[in-house]
């Protein structure tokens, strides 16, 4: 891929955060891993028992407080290869909260309070709020949700790389035997064909088949897939952090023409149709975050289906599958260019069947730019 992140916005990325810890009046971030920390240094690890923290303080310079065994992956990561983080390593027998206690200046003008990564473990935070103790304790993402919410143009070709991958792992699964195949073995599909076409890997792999269809976040199982039936596909993976997210609904007949959708069906998937396009038209900068649900959902609800319709219309998509901004009824948020979104509205009628598509968007200054292409019609197959 051509846009990997060049390292110098790593340094970018920590100046624009201290300058919001001191405008939030905050004393230090302390971040763990997690898509945060991903975002400003570039270090994606799994978050483990062991401590590994980012102190970014109002005043004073950053430090990655790192557990000894991970010093040399911890020396590879961009923001500290470039010189811009420094690294305090600590031993199995010292306490890494008394680390980075001593690495958070003493309270000055920029305040008291100090915020955690929104996925920090329960029990590092106890310890922090333990080690600084009356001090106020708040989530980063406060700080950190608008400046990572607008991507720059390295991380939109990430996505869209991610999103083409997604579209071709769609297409590829449309087309192939589904047909007297389990939800959980065309589920292992998917991950492998994720990959194959362009993920580092699958992230996951909704295949709802029949009434399953109904059921907006379905666990593939042992349910065989049968003829005459609609499968909602909703998959992604992530190409260096970034991830996809897209949703089609096929229906598969079996080679058999009587056994196509039903006209109650074909109304439906036409109704989240429109919806969704309504939806990506109705983006531009400005525009509030709920506007773009009620437009959505409006037509669903004139199509007489709003009570089925039972989620948001859509959530920002990075480092994370899910992330600010939420178009949602009640965020009035003002969609800017560079944020990323899902469109994805759905019916779903319980115990029978649904439907639901989903693109991922860009804003851009005149209107969304879409970053799927797949077909949005409903994907009528064999499946043999
Ligand atoms: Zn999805
Ligand atoms: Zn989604």
């Amino acid at each position: 891929v051509s846009g990997a992140i060049p390292v110098s916005r790593y340094s970018e990325r920590l100046k624009a955060t201290v300058e919001q810890v001191r405008q939030a009046g905050l004393r230090a971030l302390l971040i763990g891993v997690g898509p945060e920390l991903a975002w400003l240094t570039g270090y994606h690890a799994i978050a483990l028992e062991r401590l590994t923290m980012l102190v970014v303080p109002a005043e004073g310079p950053v430090a990655l407080v790192v557990p000894r065994l991970e010093v040399s992956r911890a020396s590879e990561v961009p923001a500290v290869a470039a010189g811009a983080v420094p690294l305090h390593p600590w031993t199995e027998t010292e306490d890494p909260v008394r680390l980075v206690r001593g690495l958070v200046p003493g309270q000055g003008a920029s305040g008291s309070g100090l915020a955690v990564s929104d996925t920090l473990r329960a029990s590092f935070l106890l310890r922090l709020q333990d080690a600084f103790r009356g001090a106020p304790f708040g989530v980063a993402s406060g700080v950190m949700g608008p400046l990572r919410s607008v991507k720059d143009a390295d991380e939109v070709e990430l996505l869209r790389a991610a999103a083409h991958a997604a579209d071709r792992t769609v297409l590829a699964i449309a087309s192939g035997r589904l047909v007297g195949r389990t939800e959980a073995d065309v589920a292992r599909e998917v991950r492998e064909r994720l990959v194959v076409e362009g993920h580092d890997e699958a992230a996951f792999w909704i295949v709802a088949s029949g009434p399953n269809s109904a059921s907006g976040h379905h666990e593939p199982g042992d349910r065989v897939i049968g003829s005459g039936e609609p499968i909602v596909l909703d998959i992604g993976g992530r190409i260096a952090g970034y991830c996809s997210d897209i949703t089609r609904t096929i229906w598969v007949t079996g080679g058999d023409d009587a056994k196509g959708p039903d006209t109650t069906f074909r109304s439906l998937h036409g109704l989240v149709q429109e919806a969704q396009a309504i939806g990506r038209e109705r983006v531009r900068p400005g525009v509030a975050a709920q506007e773009l649900d009620r437009a959505a959902r409006r037509v669903i609800d004139e199509g007489g289906h709003g009570e089925h319709f039972l989620h948001r219309l859509g959530h920002g998509i990075g480092l994370e599958v899910h992330e600010d901004p939420y178009l949602v009824e009640g965020n009035q948020e003002q969609i800017r260019v560079g944020q990323t979104f899902s469109v994805e509205p759905g019916i779903y009628l319980e115990g029978r069947y649904g439907a639901r598509i989903e693109d991922i968007v860009v804003c851009g200054p005149n209107g969304a730019d879409v970053l799927n292409h797949a077909p949005r019609d409903l994907m009528v197959v064999s499946g043999t």
